[in-house]
């Protein structure tokens, strides 16, 4: 049994399209440093500061900002998909990789994709 809960190396190799079971994330959008990455010296709007935020399991890493918690469309603002945590979650674990957008979240204007709101996965049917 491993009690590494908070396992800052391993939290982001989860692939796209995996499931995340854990509550607690590194805060994306400031890569967990608590500081706003456009404006230094404000709190992180994410994460109030606290360079984590929870998501309630399970959970999977958000397509459309690959994790990164910023929108695709301006890296000043955080991701709509995942609000900037850079994980969202999902319904169930019966998931599949979105075939419309091919598991990218994206559209072809860089739009997140309508079908699997930007998560890259969908619910099996
Ligand atoms: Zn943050
Ligand atoms: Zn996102
Ligand atoms: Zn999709």
């Amino acid at each position: 049994m491993d009690w590494k809960t908070f396992d800052w190396k391993n939290q982001k190799i989860g692939k796209k399209g995996n499931i995340l079971t854990k509550t607690t994330y590194k805060c994306g959008f400031c890569m967990g440093t608590g500081i706003a990455p456009c404006r230094r010296n404000i709190p992180c709007p994410v994460c109030s500061g606290q360079g984590i935020v929870n998501v309630s399991p399970p959970a999977v890493i958000c397509a459309y900002c690959n994790g990164q918690g910023k929108s695709y469309l301006n890296k000043d603002l955080s991701c709509i998909v995942c609000r900037g945590k850079g994980v969202v979650a999902v319904e169930n674990k019966n998931i599949e990789t979105c075939l419309d957008c091919n598991g990218k979240g994206r559209e072809r204007g860089g739009l997140p994709c309508l079908i699997c709101k930007g998560k890259g996965v969908v619910i099996k049917r």
